[in-house]
């Protein structure tokens, strides 16, 4: 095959793609433009984009509020280092995200990726306990169908079975790793596993509301409450991984508010800027971050990343911020929402399709299993969109502020590509 433009062809032999067997997989796209819901190919294509580049890009590629706000700090101050140092753009952005939580969720630690920021959850949880002279409770309640990243200290609380890291299973911490409760028995079950084993535990961690890349796959606002009791009941910490679910994404600023609880503490990045610069946070309550308060220097938490609130990517944050303040985010995630619930629904008939399920502006085709996932992928980008199916799932995550027509585009094309083929 020869690759076009040159850049590809000259380009790709020294790249290794993300979760790719190389010899095998097939070429990126390669994209010139962005603007809007739309990726411009260099061949002049024009695909609807249905990912936002990894749920990231809520207010569209290329918004000029985030733009001129990031040029800005760029003539100012790119980078400085934050040990020591402060500058306004991180320190307005955390006041104005605990702003956004709401009272209990008080101290933001910042880091550059969203895997890191659950390692400083993590982290956060095992040396509360440590300051606070318990020993042994090192160990996560995470759950089956979670992903919270690709490091060595999140890939031991994603899905051990069916995650993308069973090759490393042996080498990883061990955690606890259950089924997410859903019942009254499963319910019963999770409170008996604590009462022997809470001893052990620092934390219960868990994606609230929907799981997201392992598997789409959603639960309740009352099994978040049930898990609150339950932590509060076996004195465990509450980590929601809110990476996926923060900024708007499941029709709330934050999940959690859907459950009328709070974590003790919270992850978040992927849309944190809008999609832009990579950036996360760690934010804790008062709580957590009480228990390293104290006069004795190794009760601090020893974490710090190079990059650190940088000053970029905390403007393009806050910009982000001021555009869930002057724009209509959230009616827009209402209006994909039940524009979701009718437009994906003819899948539903389809003899290989298992569940059709909507959350917030995420539309999840769900099928028994995907033989050819890039025969499929190649037919959906043939026909006009770009939509990034992963294990047995077609998902939509399309930026809050894509076209009514783009919507129907995308979700028709969907629709067109399952039901003409098993894929
Ligand atoms: C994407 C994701 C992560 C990891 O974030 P990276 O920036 O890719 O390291 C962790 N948790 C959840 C819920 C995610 O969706």
């Amino acid at each position: 095959m020869t690759l076009s433009p040159d850049w590809l062809a000259q380009g790709y032999p020294h790249i290794w793609a993300p979760y790719a067997q190389m010899k095998t997989a097939v070429p990126p796209l390669p994209v010139v433009r962005s603007a809007g819901s739309r990726l411009e190919l260099a061949d002049g294509r024009s695909l609807i984009d249905g990912v936002a580049a990894w749920w990231t890009a809520c207010h569209g590629y290329n918004h000029p509020h985030i733009a001129q706000a990031v040029s800005r700090q760029l003539e100012t101050m790119p980078h400085i280092m934050f040990g020591g140092l402060a500058h306004e753009p991180a320190l307005t952005l955390a006041r104005r995200l605990c702003e956004r939580l709401g009272p209990g969720l008080d101290r933001v630690f910042y880091t550059e990726s969203g895997s890191v920021a659950v390692e400083v959850a993590m982290k956060m949880a095992v040396q509360y306990w440590i300051n606070r002279g318990e020993r042994g409770r090192s160990r996560m309640l995470a759950f089956k169908g979670g992903y919270h990243g690709d490091t060595f200290g999140t890939m031991a609380v994603c899905d051990p079975d069916d995650g993308m890291h069973t090759v490393f299973r042996g080498l990883l911490t061990e955690h606890d790793i259950v089924d997410l409760p859903c019942d009254d028995v499963s319910f019963a079950a999770l409170e008996t596993y604590l009462a022997q084993h809470h001893a052990h535990l620092a934390a219960i961690l868990v994606e609230p509301l929907i799981q997201g890349a392992g598997g789409m796959l959603i639960h309740d606002a009352d099994t978040l409450r049930r898990l609150r009791l339950l932590a509060d009941r076996h004195g465990l910490l509450l980590i929601f991984d809110e990476i996926f679910t923060g900024f708007g994404r499941t029709g709330t600023m934050f999940a959690f508010e859907q459950a009328g609880i709070r974590p003790d503490i919270i992850t978040l990045s992927k849309a944190l800027t809008g999609g832009t610069l990579p950036l996360a946070a760690t934010v804790a309550s008062h709580k957590v971050f009480d228990a390293f308060w104290s006069d004795d220097p190794s009760q601090a938490l020893m974490h710090g990343p190079t990059f650190m609130g940088n000053a970029l990517a905390c403007a393009a944050a806050n910009a982000s911020l001021d555009l869930f303040d002057s724009e209509p985010r959230l009616e827009q995630v209402a209006t994909i929402a039940a524009a979701m619930r009718v437009g994906l629904e003819p899948c539903r008939g389809l003899d290989w399709v298992r569940d059709v399920r909507v959350l917030g502006a995420i539309g999840v085709v769900e099928l028994d299993r995907i033989v050819d996932r890039d025969g499929l992928r190649r037919r959906l980008v043939d026909a006009g969109v770009w939509v990034r199916p992963f294990g047995n799932v077609v998902y939509l995550t399309p930026a809050f502020t894509i076209d009514a027509d783009d919507l129907t585009f995308l979700m028709r094309t969907v629709c067109t590509v399952l039901s003409a083929q098993r894929p």
